[in-house]
């Protein structure tokens, strides 16, 4: 937690802020350790706050022994100008993307005389690269999902409801030691595998379907993400066509992969297969998005991302096709980049489209 918190510190100083105001819950686990649902943090440039209530008090007194716990009774922003008072703060950064509208009304109000400067994006580039401790968090929350993949598999059915097939993967999950779905599960069987984000619905599951099946574990504030597609049934031809197409689209990027090479060039080097075989564009989102304390972090593995990987950001790679009306492919796996290479962690096999009935 200390190195983290210096690292920030470097970069804010580098950056002319005399502290940091940090409000986001992820960020403010990442920076603290705090599980508690409610607090800010205030770095300055030598100490370590972390404002909370009388509910949180014990909890953060133990959870964070690199801060000073100051317990408030009402907005923390009323103590806060205390504070930064006291450390003749004059410039103080926050997160501009998590401040609502009335929250940054209110500090300026009560921060008369504070300059305040948004600084977004600087714990995020941080959390992009894992540590040794978060990528095993993060290998358990890979094998949560893989293992409720296994289990629920054979109840993928014709007949079945798609929400039927989501809760079994999210109580399968639960019961094996997940806190939770990392987010609403996708599956999308038939014309609704069409659709890139199709949470699961009353839909009932028909044979011949393509059915899209996108969920993911959290465990200990960690997040994992897979995609399988299945074929309820023997699959005809052009449902083969299309899943070996994106296979070998999600090969060849994971083939490509390695700290040192760009994001874009990630996404290019599955983009490139899937619009050479005439669906460029039937695949309209990116290749992939890191994956860690939140479900869609730093980098992005899109055209535009000229983020340079390194070793320890933790990716996914989830090319797909789409095609209306027919169905749509998407297949993902969970990927730690190393130097050199990279590590598959999602473990079920996709070698073959998998036929369940
Ligand atoms: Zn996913
Ligand atoms: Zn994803």
């Amino acid at each position: 937690m200390k190195e983290r918190i210096e690292k920030l510190r470097e970069r804010f100083a580098g950056a002319g802020v005399e502290a940091l105001y940090i409000t986001n819950p992820e960020n403010r686990f990442y920076l603290s350790g705090f599980t508690g649902t409610a607090g800010s943090l205030l770095l300055s440039l030598n100490n370590n706050y972390l404002f909370t209530d009388f509910r949180y008090a014990e909890q953060a007194a133990q959870e964070c022994p690199d801060y000073q716990v100051i317990v408030t009774s009402g907005e923390c922003s009323e103590v806060l100008r205390e504070y930064l008072t006291g450390e003749g703060i004059t410039l103080l950064g926050l997160e501009g993307d998590y401040l609502t509208y009335n929250q940054f009304q209110i500090l300026k109000e009560r921060l008369d005389g504070v300059e305040l400067k948004t600084v977004d994006g600087m714990v995020e580039e941080l959390r992009a690269r894992k540590d040794k401790g978060e990528i095993a968090l993060i290998e358990e929350a890979v094998r949560l999902a893989d293992e409720a993949f296994q289990e629920v598999l054979p109840h993928i059915r014709p007949g079945v409801c798609e929400r039927e097939v989501a809760l079994q993967l999210e109580y399968s999950m639960r019961r094996m030691g997940a806190e939770g779905a990392a987010f609403k599960t996708i599956v999308a069987s038939g014309y609704r595998a069409a659709l890139p984000h199709g949470v699961a619905s009353s839909r009932i599951m028909a044979p011949g379907d393509l059915v899209i099946l996108d969920f993911g574990a959290v465990y200990s504030g960690y997040h994992s993400d897979m995609t399988r597609t299945v074929v309820l049934g023997k699959p005809d031809k052009k449902q083969e066509e299309i899943y070996q197409l994106v296979l070998a689209a999600q090969v060849s990027a994971i083939e490509f992969l390695r700290a040192g090479v760009k994001a874009q060039d990630v996404d290019a080097a599955a983009r490139s297969i899937i619009e050479q075989a005439g669906y460029g564009n039937q695949f309209g989102h990116s290749t992939g998005h890191g994956v860690g304390l939140s479900i869609h972090e730093k980098p992005r593995l899109s055209v535009k991302d000229q983020t340079v990987l390194e070793e320890g950001m933790v990716v996914t790679i989830e090319p797909g096709v789409y095609l209306p009306g027919w169905g749509g492919v998407r297949i993902e796996d969970t990927v730690v980049v190393q130097n050199g290479g990279c590590r598959v962690l999602t473990r079920t096999p996709k070698e073959e489209l998998l036929s369940t009935a």
